[in-house]
């Protein structure tokens, strides 16, 4: 994705946020809260690079414009429907022209419709630069700055090579990660492995902190973050369990998805697919959960504390949170229908029955 300068003017729902990184989504709605209380003032160039949609200076109706057919002929800012060497704006053809090299049928009036409810939505004096003053495409960028800030995070590149996965898988994945009913603590794991920035000890050793580079949980090979989650010996009865789980929860799948299902992707990223009788937001909590009882137990052992054992210690801490939730969303809350689609609907591990929870883990 390259966001450039643009994206300061725009403002999208929170909810619609969702799919990019934490640090990403505070930062905007920062930036949203600070835009309120400031004044911008905008140059020539800045005024025909605004964006046409989901700008609150352009609205109708009150609400933001959001129009994908615009969008996906490549017109998204206001130089898009300016002349180029002379000023004013495009005549009603030539909209209907770019829209119709994408979509062959769009409906003629219609375009022209809305292009006019457009041009009626833009601020008055934004229009009056329009009609009196030249866009010029090549003028200097002094954007690189945000540029900068709006790059991939180094962190994901090792996972793309690692797993061959693209950028429309990751903003799934980070959708996950973001899910806002999840504990803070998974959310944070989650985010530190997708960025890669768990100190293990391979990171240890590398700047100076540790002597050597090994596994504290089975001591015999070098900790880095794939051994942590995958590869551990000491991960393979929990490995085998979770495995059993995943047939019960794949039992009734009925989707051809279910042949890209494979165990370490599963366990690192969750599942970022929806498929016909699995519940995947409970698939996905429930693999949150695996990888924090991973790093809590491998945490212990390296803080000189006794081994614990991993699968009564996921069970007790997957029972704890889907009961503190049956309890905060159905009795506190009365969500009982958001719990139902979470944690009980096409899952066979978790019941209600006459008002509590039975698992069979
Ligand atoms: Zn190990």
């Amino acid at each position: 994705m390259n966001l450039g300068l643009e994206v300061l003017f725009i403002q999208v729902p929170h909810c619609e946020l969702k799919c990019l990184p934490i640090v990403y989504i505070e930062m905007l709605e920062a930036w949203y809260v600070l835009r309120r209380k400031s004044e911008l003032k905008l140059s020539v160039e800045n005024i025909y690079d605004q964006p046409l949609f989901k700008n609150p200076e352009i609205v109708l109706k009150d609400k933001p414009i959001l129009w994908y057919d615009f969008i996906n002929a490549g017109i998204v800012s206001l130089k898009d429907i300016c002349y180029e060497v002379k000023t004013g704006f495009l005549p009603d053809c030539a909209i209907v022209e770019i829209i119709q090299n994408v979509f062959e049928n769009s409906n003629v009036k219609n375009v022209i419709d809305r292009y006019h409810c457009l041009i009626c939505a833009i601020p008055d004096d934004w229009k009056q630069t329009v009609q009196s003053e030249l866009h010029y495409r090549n003028a200097k960028n002094n954007n690189r700055h945000f540029y900068d800030i709006c790059k991939d995070p180094c962190g994901i590149e090792m996972w793309k090579t690692l797993f061959n996965i693209d950028d429309n898988d990751f903003s799934k994945i980070w959708c996950n990660v973001n899910l806002f009913w999840k504990p803070a603590k998974f959310i944070e794991l989650d985010y530190k492995i997708l960025h890669n920035c768990i100190f293990t000890k391979s990171k240890f050793k590398r700047i100076g902190w540790s002597d050597d580079d090994l596994c504290d949980v089975c001591g015999s090979e070098i900790e880095d973050l794939v051994h942590m989650f995958i590869n551990c010996d000491e991960l393979l009865e929990f490995h085998n369990y979770l495995s059993e789980l995943f047939v019960k929860l794949f039992e009734n799948c009925d989707s051809d998805g279910i042949s890209g299902v494979q165990s370490e992707h599963l366990l690192l990223f969750g599942l970022n697919w929806k498929m016909k009788g699995v519940n995947d937001s409970f698939v996905n909590f429930l693999l949150s959960t695996a990888r924090y009882c991973i790093f809590r137990r491998r945490n212990i052992i390296m803080n000189g504390k006794t081994n614990v054992n991993l699968v009564q210690f996921f069970k007790y801490t997957l029972k704890h949170y889907v009961i503190y939730f049956y309890v905060y969303m159905c009795q506190k809350y009365k969500m009982h229908f958001l719990f139902e689609k979470k944690f009980l609907l096409d899952n066979p591990l978790v019941k209600e029955v006459d008002d509590d929870i039975i698992f069979k883990l």
